[in-house]
């Protein structure tokens, strides 16, 4: 199957073109900016498309990405799972409807409080599952009195990854070492339900990084391969349900840049898993592939200033509301939607008959790094126009903060073209509420303080 034809029924890929500009128009004028806008039905498709490359996986939706309700409902609808990095995000799940058996945990040295919440969780939902990448938080899961579902997170040793701060694969702060982790997968085995071994690779596997995605694939069925039938014939063997390999699927953010072949990544993956023993199961877990190209984000222009090197077009979203390109170097495509004035108040011509400028697009951050883009060829900028950031779903409003204290953005959600404000955009008033709520209390230390509870060294 080419790379280009539709997995499932639909687009492999949605580009900020094809969003309906005279509705983004129309939602950034009811609903103010900076604003996401957030597509129920393109999540649906992107979820559909990956259920028919991988008829036969677990697919699992690496909550993180997006833990918006709507976002979250539309996902469980679809039939995936969802793959939480928290506490806070396995409240969300079980909130949007996912029950233990659909919900997996991965304890990435979790704070005392987040490893309380889940093991209590666990007491009413005890089908979830709680993925491990330490020995030491296998100890502190049995302090807690916890002999349930659990996985063992391996580092297998090789990486992926769109920046080296994603890469997780081959950093040792993820996971067991792949050559200690069978060891460790049997001594779980004795102490929790040991029902499958993960590895994620990092994030943004692309068409030039399948090898490395292979390789670490191929060392999962290997270890699966292992613990199901020992080498050392005085071990026992486990009963896995499931060998996760992760997610890390890459979408294309330039704009022509191809979309990925999931056919191309499913089939790689089968094969380099092979062949599983009998009763265990391929799980991938994506993330950014649900939900990216499914949101937009709209920011408004309000400054333009020629400089003898480029033009900058200040605009009212920064790093504050999407960080990506400051903190990742990352491209977000940008496009023109118009809608501004000329300095005399007459409308400016339609983006589509102005010319092409080269121009850096930054926010009211004061920092050098808040730029959405720079010199990149935009429609002649006018102050007031549209600008829609696309593929911007994905470690969007995720990774908002209140920076410079300025409030974080408004969401709206899309739902077969019917649009509800998913988040409202926040107030000066909410930037110092923990404060006044403080202040309130007397300054007493903080009620409960059970997280806090020093826990046994070792
Ligand atoms: C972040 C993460 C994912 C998803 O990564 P994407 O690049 O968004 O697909 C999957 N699994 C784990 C454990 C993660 O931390």
């Amino acid at each position: 199957m080419s790379e280009n034809e539709p997995v499932g029924g639909n687009a492999p890929v949605r580009r900020v073109s094809d969003w309906d500009a005279a509705r983004l128009r129309e939602l950034a004028a009811e609903h103010g900016t900076p604003l996401y806008v957030q597509d129920l039905d393109r999540v649906r498709e992107n979820c559909e498309r990956l259920l028919a490359a991988f008829p036969d996986a677990d697919v699992r939706y690496a909550v993180k990405a997006h833990t918006g309700r709507a976002v979250l409902e539309a996902v469980r609808d679809a039939g995936l799972d969802a793959e939480c990095a928290s506490a806070g995000e396995v409240d969300r799940a079980l909130a949007a409807g996912f029950d233990g058996s659909r919900l997996h945990y991965t304890a990435v040295n979790p704070p005392a409080r987040d490893l309380d919440y889940v093991v209590d969780a666990a007491e009413a939902e005890p089908d979830i599952t709680v993925t491990a990448g330490a020995v030491d938080t296998l100890d502190r899961l049995a302090e807690r009195g916890y002999d349930g579902r659990v996985c063992v997170r391996v580092n297998p040793g090789v990486g992926a990854g769109h920046h080296e701060k994603v890469t997780t694969g081959g950093a040792a702060k993820f996971g067991i070492p792949y050559d200690r982790a069978a060891a460790v997968a049997r001594e779980a085995a004795e102490r929790f339900d040991a029902v499958g071994i993960h590895a994620h690779a990092g994030s943004g596997i692309d068409p030039d990084q399948l090898d490395s995605h292979r390789e670490l694939v191929a060392r999962m069925g290997e270890l699966a391969r292992e613990l199901a039938e020992p080498s050392d014939e005085t071990a026992a063997p486990l009963d896995l349900e499931y060998v996760d390999v992760g997610g890390g699927f890459g979408v294309p953010y330039e704009e022509d840049a191809p979309p990925l072949d999931l056919s191309a990544v499913a089939a790689a993956t089968r094969e380099a898993v092979a062949p599983l023993p009998a009763g265990v199961d391929l799980a991938v877990e994506p993330g950014r592939y649900v939900v990216a190209d499914a949101g937009v984000l709209l920011t408004r222009v309000n400054t333009v200033k020629p400089t003898p090197d480029e033009t900058v077009v200040g605009v009212d979203a920064g790093m504050t509301d999407l960080l990506r390109p400051a903190m990742y170097d990352a491209y977000h495509p940008i496009s023109n939607l118009g809608g501004g004035r000329d300095r005399d108040g007459g409308d400016a011509p339609a983006p589509a008959d102005r010319e092409a400028t080269p121009v850096t697009v930054a926010g009211p951050i004061c920092e050098t790094g808040d730029a959405l883009c720079r010199n990149r060829a935009l429609a002649d900028p006018f102050r007031g126009d549209l600008l829609a950031v696309g593929v911007a779903g994905a470690y969007g409003y995720e990774m908002a903060s209140q920076y410079n204290s300025r409030p974080r953005p408004a969401e709206v959600a899309l739902d077969d073209g019917t649009a509800t404000t998913a988040r409202r955009r926040e107030t000066l008033g909410d930037l110092t509420v923990v404060e006044r709520e403080a202040a309130s209390d007397g300054n007493r230390p903080e009620a409960t303080p059970d997280g806090d509870r020093p826990e046994a060294g070792r």
